[in-house]
């Protein structure tokens, strides 16, 4: 065992967004007496940039927008601050692309847009339903909404309606983060937003946490430190590591996904955590959201006028599939372009599908995915892809899924609970950040950034 007892008083476990803002706030404000320990070999957490589609092409295999383009959010801010919108930010408009059918038929403008216009409006509702009881599913109110809308529209268009609905509900299942039964309605108003639109980061979302990052002191950030155990008792905190590494320090600032901490809570805590801890990590979701990126020899489609292709199914025929787990096709919304990766294609999945796709060959997903595309776009001459590359958030043990949501079964106070310190908010040992304790910003993050600095400002303001 190899204890370091130097004067860290500070030890942050995981260094995704949360982690490092807080380790950033620290030193800001003068306490640089800390470790960043990571168990991965990489910082970012979620954040995961990578070369993909040809020379100096980037894919984000987790996230990819910075969602709420606008001063008040800390990661435009900060983009902006250090010039990584490079003056040409690129805004994404979610409903904007074109709805194919699995009778191999594009719909016509006029519907794609009455239909955007529909699924705009039903979000929106979605965010004020106080009328609702508060362990309704977001899979209840949209069934609901989707047959009294139906009801609106010529009798011989309803089928097509149907199936634009299985692209919306594929697309609020990787939006949201699970199936839509698991999801409840609060998870949607809950969840705030900051003003402006969705913007990508040309030079990949990694450039901002490498400012972060650069801006530590040397030395702090140990990758390759996976924490299997943290005792909080006694005068100090005792941190330690799988590689032997054993770190003392007066405070401890956990970050890790809350899927870990599902697997974990009962065994990496000493004492264990309140039952109340464990009952919050217990109901709340954390979801299984997947991303599948295909690349061609060269783009067989006109570049920038594809945008994203929504696939509609025929209802009957999703409605079997979605219940199949090989027929995992089901549940990917749609492929859509690539910010300056002109061969690529991203398809998105989410739910159980997800989770099933992450285990089959990569050979299973080429052929599913051009046979998908060929009948859809109702042209067999539609090359195979010659490259794929495809998250695994669901089976990665320093993950165990996406992001976290609110189920039917959570509490009103329960985010409060994973978010505040032990033994109490005046005796700080034990502090705990990452996405899934932002009240509002939840899944985001800005959400992360936000709850790393939060817990930062509360031992400098003990200090
Ligand atoms: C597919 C996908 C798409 C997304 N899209 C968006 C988006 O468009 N916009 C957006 O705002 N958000 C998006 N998100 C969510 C966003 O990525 C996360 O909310 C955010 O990055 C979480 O940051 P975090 O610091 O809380 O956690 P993480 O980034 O998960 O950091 C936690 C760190 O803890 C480490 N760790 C785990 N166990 C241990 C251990 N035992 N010891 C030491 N270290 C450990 C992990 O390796 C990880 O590095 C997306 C996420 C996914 C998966």
């Amino acid at each position: 065992m190899n204890i370091q007892t130097s004067e860290t008083s500070v030890v942050i476990i995981g260094a995704g967004m949360a982690g490092l803002s807080a380790a950033e706030h620290l030193t800001q404000n003068g306490i640089t007496s800390m470790v960043v320990l990571e168990a991965a070999n990489r910082y970012g957490g979620r954040i995961h940039t990578v070369y993909f589609g040809g020379q100096k092409s980037l894919v984000e295999l987790g996230a990819n927008w910075i969602h709420g383009g606008s001063l008040g959010n800390p990661v435009f801010n900060l983009a902006v601050q250090h010039g990584l919108l490079s003056g040409d930010i690129k805004y994404t408009e979610e409903h904007n692309g074109h709805f194919v059918t699995s009778f191999g038929s594009m719909v016509e403008k006029e519907m794609s847009k009455k239909m955007h216009g529909i699924f705009q409006d039903l979000e929106k509702e979605m965010t004020c339903l106080e009328k609702y009881p508060s362990d309704t599913s977001i899979q209840e109110f949209i069934s609901q909404r989707e047959e009294s809308i139906v009801q609106t529209i010529n009798s011989d268009e309803r089928p097509l309606v149907h199936s634009m609905f299985s692209y919306f509900k594929n697309y609020i299942e990787f939006y949201e983060g699970d199936s839509l039964e698991r999801i409840s309605l609060r998870n949607v108003r809950d969840y705030k937003v900051f003003p402006g639109r969705n913007v990508k980061l040309p030079l990949g979302y990694i450039s901002l946490l490498d400012v972060i990052v650069n801006s530590l002191p040397e030395g702090v950030l140990k990758l390759n430190h996976e924490v299997s155990r943290i005792n909080w008792t006694g005068p100090k905190c005792k941190v330690s590591c799988l590689n032997g590494k054993v770190f003392e320090a007066d405070h401890v600032i956990l970050t890790v996904p809350l899927g870990v901490l599902k697997k974990k809570c009962t065994s990496m805590f000493n004492p264990s955590l309140p039952r109340q801890n464990l009952e919050a990590i217990e109901r709340t979701g954390f979801g299984r959201v997947g991303k599948i990126f295909l690349e061609f020899e060269r783009p067989f489609w006109k570049v920038g006028d594809l945008k994203y292709l929504h696939l509609a199914w025929d209802k009957a025929e999703w409605e079997k599939m979605k219940i199949d787990p090989n027929q995992w096709i089901a549940s990917v919304s749609g492929f859509e372009e690539v910010l300056n990766n002109p061969k690529v294609l991203l398809g998105w999945i989410a739910g159980p599908h997800s989770e099933y796709v992450e285990k089959v060959s990569d050979e299973e997903i080429i052929e599913t995915c051009t046979t998908c595309l060929r009948r859809f776009l109702n042209d067999p001459s539609i090359p195979r892809p010659v490259r794929i590359l495809r998250s695994k958030w669901c089976s990665d043990p320093l993950f165990g899924g996406s992001y976290s949501f609110l189920t039917p079964n959570n509490l009103p106070g329960d985010i409060d609970i994973l978010a505040t310190p032990l033994p109490s908010v005046t005796n700080l040992r034990l502090l705990f950040a990452g996405e899934a304790t932002h009240p509002s910003y939840f899944s985001t993050t800005h959400g992360a950034r936000l709850s790393g600095q939060r817990e930062a400002s509360r031992l400098v303001s003990n200090a």
